[in-house]
């Protein structure tokens, strides 16, 4: 099933705000160090790893993209149209593919037409 944008737009919008600033500072400091399982971590959608906020937004004009509304720090978060896991731009598993900037599902997936990557040297 394919999302259409307006509703990855609602699904981070209802993860935003859930949790409390305490939890919030409990993910930070749990991340911070060790980022591998960020994507998979349903909260970390609602908390900053750079200053620790839990004031996050859908960024406006890219919707696979989330904003801190404290620090400004924009990070890709959203669900992969390939195989529905979550896809965390600061999550180790998530690197950025060099051909379409897009970043990388664990599935392999990532902004690139079919089969377009291996077509690369
Ligand atoms: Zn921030
Ligand atoms: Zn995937
Ligand atoms: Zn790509």
């Amino acid at each position: 099933m394919k999302l259409q944008g307006t509703q990855y737009w609602q699904s981070t919008r209802r993860v935003t705000g859930l949790i409390t600033r305490e939890e919030g500072k409990q993910l930070f400091r749990k991340y911070r160090s060790k980022r591998d399982g960020i994507r998979s971590c349903p909260e970390m959608a609602s908390v900053c790893l750079i200053c620790e906020s839990i004031l996050i937004d859908p960024k406006e004009g890219n919707e696979q993209m989330l904003v801190c509304r404290n620090c400004g720090f924009a990070f890709y978060r959203y669900v992969c149209p390939d195989c529905g896991k979550t896809v965390d731009g600061r999550d180790p598993l998530n690197p950025a593919c060099r051909i379409c900037g897009q970043r990388i599902c664990s599935c392999g997936a990532c902004g690139c037409p079919p089969n377009h990557k291996e077509k690369q040297p």
